[in-house]
């Protein structure tokens, strides 16, 4: 059994207070202290009788990542570095104005997918999040910056690949969406994958259904493979095929993400040849124009090479916009988080998965 409220669904906690002869709906009140006032005391949630707060804090705690470091850039982006119960450590973003406010959350310390662009890739995977590490997160972030009573998408974009932990990260977005607590539509939640095709199947089932942006990054198996390597074992063709089948809400579209390398995928022959692969697709495309860091060997393209790929999309009927880069000064931009050493190399950890 479980001690910590920070890792219980509302059900399993219900369960958890009629164990202890306590009525199932107060689960109600403990999640509305915990998700929505942000009050993880036991004994400051008064509206509880006196013997179940004191029951709550003898019986069970409240993990939550604690504050190491905030970092604002000068467009307002706010990288978080946060220590877990455990001593590792993850960052988590706040990007606001995108156009709404935007809670970036990590999903693994480390990743194990390595790929070619990446310098979370560099580290390798230390370990998964719990899923309530991963709605922790969240919690911190809408204290530290107020925002408690607005409202926020979240997209598990920071940190780890989120279909690598799929059941934490899944018990996450329930706990995110329950009205009692914090009541996060998984309409405002985006999940970026590389496209484990199993998971995405067993995705395409689940009742809590985020919205789905795919890392692709490149038209063919040959230049994917490069850059994304579980792409050897799972290809452009069966992802695409995977997400035609993706039950879709009305008027949504899958995001596919391209990470624009120069003279590597950004050439005008590549953006026909994905204009093509995602004809049928109802999609939108993100050009991400690769953020440079140091010991990746890649570049960023010229805006016009960027504008050029862009404009053969759009000419196409693609959707298609270019991401603004955020946070960079404070390397918070994407493929930029990063903060520890690895265990085993990358490549071991990717042979176990591939
Ligand atoms: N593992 C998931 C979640 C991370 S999302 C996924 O890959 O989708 C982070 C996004 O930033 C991904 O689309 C990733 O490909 C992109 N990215 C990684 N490194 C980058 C870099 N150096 N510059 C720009 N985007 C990068």
């Amino acid at each position: 059994m479980n001690n910590d409220l920070a890792e219980l669904e509302r059900p399993a906690l219900e369960t958890a207070l009629a164990e202890r002869g306590h009525q199932r709906f107060h689960a109600r009140q403990v999640f509305a202290w915990l998700y929505r006032h942000g009050v993880t005391d036991a004994l400051a949630m008064t509206d509880l009788s006196r013997e179940l707060r004191e029951m709550l804090a003898r019986e069970f705690t409240v993990s939550t990542p604690s504050i190491v470091r905030r970092e604002t850039s000068v467009d307002g982006t706010e990288k978080f570095l946060l220590k877990l119960a455990d001593g590792k450590l993850i960052e988590s973003v706040f990007i606001p104005d995108t156009p709404a406010m935007t809670f970036c959350i990590s999903t693994q310390v480390g990743c194990a997918m390595a790929c070619a662009f990446c310098l979370t890739g560099r580290m390798g995977l230390a370990r998964n999040l719990s899923a309530g590490e991963i709605v922790g997160q969240v919690r911190v972030l809408a204290t530290a910056l107020d925002m408690r009573d607005r409202p926020f998408n979240i997209v598990l974009m920071g940190m780890g690949e989120p279909l690598h932990n799929y059941d934490e990260t899944m018990k996450a977005l329930r706990i995110l969406a329950d009205d009692n607590g914090m009541g996060v539509h998984p309409r405002r939640v985006t999940l970026s994958t590389v496209g484990l095709l199993p998971q995405l199947e067993q995705l395409a089932r689940e009742p809590i259904m985020p919205n789905l942006a795919i890392s692709l990054h490149a038209p063919t198996d040959l230049q994917r493979g490069e850059l994304v390597p579980i792409n050897r074992k799972y290809g452009v063709a069966e992802i695409i095929a995977a997400c035609k089948r993706f039950p879709l809400r009305k008027r949504s579209r899958i995001t596919f993400e391209y990470v624009l390398l120069a003279n590597v995928n950004d050439s005008p022959e590549d953006a026909r040849r994905l204009a093509k692969l995602l004809a049928g697709v109802k999609s939108k495309v993100n050009v991400i124009p690769l953020n440079a860091a140091p010991g990746i060997p890649f570049e960023r393209p010229s805006d016009a090479a960027i504008d050029r790929f862009a404009r053969i999309l759009a000419e196409r009927g693609v959707h298609v916009s270019v991401r603004k880069s955020r946070g960079r000064d404070i390397r918070a931009a994407c493929g930029q988080l990063i903060v520890e050493g690895p265990r085993k190399s990358p490549a071991q950890q990717l042979a176990v998965i591939m």
